[in-house]
Order: C-alpha cells, then structure tokens, then sequence
C-alpha cells in the first residue's frame, strides 16, 4: 500500500498573522488524515515557530523552504538545519526550481543540503525538474536523471529511504499548466528506475516521488492515481485551505 505526502510550499506568502488564519481555516478544512497520507506545510522562516505551536494537536506537519548547510558561522541571513530543528521542522524543500533560478542553487549544493537534512533527521524533499526548453530539445529524460544522481551522490542505501523527490516541470509550476498523467507517470517511473540503478528495486519502491506543478483540486485524483505519483507538492493551492483539502481528501480516498 502506497503512503501518500500531499506537501504545500507556501512560497514567499504568509507571516505570522496570515499563517495562524490560514492554519486555523486548514484545521477546519482538513479531512480525517489516515495513517496511508502524510500532510505537509511548508510556511516561509518566520512562521515556522508558530505554525508547530499551531499544529502540534494535529497530524500536519510543518516543514521549511530551504536552508543553508553549514550549521553556523558568517552566513547572513541564513538558517541552519540545527535551526529548523529546534524550531520543530521535520522536513525541508532542497533546490526547488525558484531556488535554483534565482539563487544560484546548484546540484552541489542540493547534494550537500540533502546529506546535512538527513544528519538533522528532516526530511529532505528534494526539487527535480526541467524548463520547457529542455523539454523540446528532448533532453528532460537525461537532465532530470542527472539531477536525481547529483542530489543523492554518497548517501548511503539507508539514508536514502527517508529522502522524497518531488518531479516539478519547471513549465508546469504556477502556469496552470500540468503534466498530463501520463508525462507524469512516465517521469515518475523514470527517476524510480534512476534511483534502482543507484541503489536496487527494493530501495527504489520505497522512495516517494512526489509530482509537482498547479496540482489542484481538479486535476489531483488523476495525477495521484499513477502508479509512480506517491504524493503533490503543491504551490498556488496550498494557500487555500479548501483547495489543499480537497487534495488531501484526494489522496485518501486513492490510498
Ligand atoms: C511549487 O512551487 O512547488 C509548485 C508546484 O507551485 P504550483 O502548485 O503553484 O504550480
């Protein structure tokens, strides 16, 4: 039986205020969460604190964005992974698309993050994905496996179990565009058989893969309903908790 994770990257959207009404209308909103669908946010820095005081009667778990991997020292403006997890994050995003474009995150840097999430016991949710442009020169298939191989490279068999990939078609992220259920399903089965190469079938059946860009209420069932879609990270409508719920409630009922 597959265990779902429907996740909601919150962006650069919601402070303290904005995040205690939008987590008090998700308390209401959401489903009865069975033991097969883990429930994630992810609010920017400073709402973590209070969205774990928050949730903490809840089965929703609280992760960040993003942080930088040294533990600390001169890095201005940054948050270590000792941070988030004093601050009561169980999961971090690693290299969203967002991060990579306009932060310069690099592969290297992904790879480093996820080994330093593991070590902290957050759980890496690491960002996978290509431009539309890539897409049409045909070259997403051997990109995405390039990224996939990158992030993982010297992370033991054990360790890698706790790690999730979230495929996010770069075209696809905040357009309203989606991957067909198909061109998900097909990269899906294709990071699952990256990932066996690396390490071995049993290994690649338990990784999550998450898919990524304008999942919605509409579209949700028939995305989650492939058999390599293990779950959603989900932007624009994890900030309505009606829509995010209904996501969830999705997955419930496929699981
Ligand atoms: C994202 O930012 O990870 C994302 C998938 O955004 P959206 O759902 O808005 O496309």
């Amino acid at each position: 039986m597959r265990r779902f994770l429907i996740a909601g990257n919150w962006k650069m959207n919601c402070g303290p205020n904005e995040t205690a009404a939008l987590l008090e209308e998700l308390k209401k909103e959401t489903p009865v969460i069975s033991e097969n669908v883990d429930v994630l946010v992810c609010p920017p820095f400073v709402s973590l604190s209070m969205s774990v005081n928050h949730l903490h009667d809840t089965d929703i778990a609280v992760g960040a964005q993003n942080f930088h991997f040294e533990d600390n020292g001169a890095y201005t403006g940054e948050i270590s992974a000792t941070m988030l997890e004093e601050s009561g994050c169980n999961y971090v995003i690693i290299g969203h698309s967002e991060r990579r474009e306009y932060f310069g995150e690099t592969d290297e840097g992904v790879n480093a993050k996820t080994k330093k999430a593991l070590l902290h016991k957050l759980v890496p949710v690491v960002c996978v994905g290509e431009s539309l442009a890539q897409r049409k020169d045909g070259v997403h298939f051997d990109l995405v496996k390039n990224q996939v191989t990158a992030a993982l490279e010297g992370i033991s068999s054990d360790d890698v179990l706790d790690v999730v990939i979230a495929y996010e078609p770069i075209w696809a992220i905040g357009t309203g565009e989606t991957a067909s259920p198909e061109q998900a399903q097909e990269m899906h089965a294709h990071i699952r058989n990256t990932i066996e190469s690396l390490y071995d079938s049993e290994t690649a059946d338990v990784i999550r893969i998450l898919y990524g860009g304008s999942m919605k209420p509409g579209n949700a069932e028939e995305l989650l309903q492939q058999n390599d879609v293990d779950g959603g990270l989900i932007g624009g409508a994890s900030l309505d908790a009606k829509s995010f719920s209904q996501i969830i409630s999705a997955a419930e009922k496929i699981s």
